[in-house]
């Protein structure tokens, strides 16, 4: 007998939706049925987080709980009235549950909360990293808390009425709601304000206004900022320049989740950085970044604008540092290995090595950061003049470690292979992390070793830096991207050093052993703009001497 797979959905649709869902249901009550299923199901971190900050000690504790969960519920329902309306209350319910059931999952894997620079990186991704994330867990997430009621949802009848009804019956909603949330708030107002002051975080977890308000922020502020205005036009060789008996190759590194503290050079107790060690170079202990996430951090960190005035947007509306270097006259390369530049060398030779299928740099799945040496001895033959080529490095982005370094790199062992961090041990991250920091290291002495090949023609000089840290479990945190003031400093303590060729200390008046006796005092992502402006000998209006990091050490 054939086997009937549509009896067989039938019956199990039967079963399972009982019918009953198939029935009619009003607007007003699918409202307030989806805003109690929403509060319930994708809030656990919210819950989980709101019980640490208050703990449940007395009678006035609970109640202040049962205010806040009611006033989720309530504000949820105000919420959801904006899109329950005919022929958009289905689809747009059914984008909602699948986002909510990601953002479930990554807030309780990972401790992340949903802010607008969270979803600039899920939309400026890339598939790998998109990959990276996958796993079972994540599936399941997004079958039970997405798929299954997004099909409930579909087989609801939805009541609307008449346009007249549809209008009374959401004054009638918004009034309710709105006395309701007076009658909850008046009592505890102290508490609510202390609370949201204190507790910022909290906000951007609460599922789904924190993903609905992050996305509409993020689209508002880039749609607003496409004119990009020029700076620093007057940037110029100044008279220093002039004592260069060769042209400049100067190398920017752009690192990705390289943390300070897992630097052997930064006293870390595993060798992850022995060839490094060797070069000589001048390394900086206490350097923080910008930001806690790559679109944040890298076009800052080449920005004029220092962190505390830094903001996407206004990043967004400015030309960046390349830009400068190039009015002054330098050739400007970007090679990536990353998901982009994030916009920051837009006007300046781009190359996506990301793709190319060179054996022995890249599996079938991605390049190892070497490819970014690949041909580049050609590539610079055709720049002209002064150099400045920029390094991308896909260094150790997570949660797959793993995955950033071939098998017989695999030098801390036991090493976890789950790109689901919480199914390993804490020794397994972390050896997993230290063999992409021990890659890393491979990768910038080959980079040095190269500079040193082209040191007969050029003045070479390189800086290292990373785009911001990891969390690897400290606290319960994984990956990165906390908001700023209360990220881990994990999330925000990064590696920099530089390395000058004899000859471009010499030329451009550098003492090595002078910056030697600065290499602890604290420096930011707000310095790289106006050293890289005074290493390469360019003046401009913009230049600011008090974030020179080698002022003080001019010979
Ligand atoms: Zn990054």
């Amino acid at each position: 007998m054939a086997f009937d797979l549509s009896k067989l959905t039938t019956s199990i649709e039967k079963y399972i939706f009982l019918g009953t869902l198939k029935k009619e249901m009003s607007a007003t009550k699918f409202t307030w049925a989806l805003s109690l299923w929403l509060v319930l199901f994708y809030n656990a971190s919210f819950f989980k987080s709101l019980c640490k900050a208050i703990p449940l000690e007395n009678i006035e504790s609970a109640a202040f709980l049962i205010s806040i969960s009611l006033l989720l519920l309530l504000l949820n329902s105000l919420l959801l009235t904006i899109f329950v309306f005919p022929k958009i209350a289905k689809p747009i319910t059914v984008i909602v549950l699948i986002s909510a059931s990601i953002a479930a999952y990554f807030m309780s894997a990972y401790g992340i909360v949903i802010h607008h620079t969270m979803i600039q990186n899920t939309i400026e991704t890339d598939i790998k990293e998109v990959r990276a994330l996958l796993n079972s867990t994540l599936a399941t997430y997004i079958i039970f808390l997405g798929v299954i009621p997004s099909v409930l949802v579909i087989k609801i009848r939805l009541q609307f009425g008449t346009l007249k009804q549809q209008i009374y019956s959401k004054l009638k909603l918004w009034g309710f709601s709105l006395i309701a949330i007076t009658i909850l708030v008046a009592p505890f107002s102290a508490d609510y304000a202390s609370f949201f002051r204190n507790n910022k975080n909290i906000r951007e977890m609460a599922s789904p206004a924190n993903f609905i308000y992050a996305t509409i922020s993020y689209f508002f502020a880039t749609n607003k900022s496409s004119v990009v205005a020029p700076i620093g036009e007057d940037a110029k060789l100044n008279a220093q320049a002039a004592k260069h008996t060769k042209p400049i190759l100067f190398v920017v590194v752009v690192g990705e989740t390289a943390r300070a503290d897992h630097f052997s050079i930064n006293g870390y107790h595993k060798p992850t950085t022995p060839l490094i060690a060797q070069q000589d170079i001048i390394n900086y202990h206490k350097v923080f970044s910008c930001g806690t996430e790559t679109a944040v951090s890298v076009p800052c960190m080449f920005s004029n604008l220092t962190r505390k005035h830094y903001s996407d947007k206004k990043g967004k509306s400015q030309e960046s540092l390349l830009d400068v270097l190039k009015h002054s006259g330098y050739s400007v390369l970007w090679r990536d290995n990353n998901s982009s530049c994030k916009g920051t060398c837009n006007r300046v030779e781009y190359e996506d090595l990301t793709n190319l299928k060179i054996p022995e740099l890249c599996n079938n799945r991605e390049c190892f950061d070497n490819i970014l040496l690949h041909d580049i001895d050609k590539k610079i033959d055709h720049m002209a003049g002064n150099k400045v080529i920029v390094l991308h490095q896909k260094g150790s982005h997570g949660p797959d470690y793993y995955n950033r370094y071939p098998e017989n790199m695999e030098i801390f062992k036991p090493v976890c292979k789950f790109n689901k961090l919480q199914d390993c041990s804490n020794e397994e991250i972390n050896n997993a992390f230290d063999n992409t920091i021990r890659m890393t290291d491979q990768f910038l002495n080959d980079t040095i070793e190269w500079l040193k090949t082209q040191s007969n023609t050029y003045n070479t000089g390189l800086i290292y830096l990373s785009d911001h840290g990891e969390s690897l479990g400290e606290k319960g945190l994984y990956l990165h991207g906390m908001p700023y003031l209360i990220a881990p400093i994990e999330q925000k303590h990064i590696p920099f050093f530089f390395w000058f060729s004899t000859n471009f200390e010499l030329e451009s008046g550098i003492n090595r052993e002078c910056l030697r006796t600065q290499v602890n005092t604290e420096h930011s992502h707000d310095n790289l703009f106006h050293t890289v402006l005074s290493l390469l000998n360019v003046s401009t209006s913009l230049y600011k001497p008090e974030l020179d990091m080698i002022i003080d050490c001019r010979k």
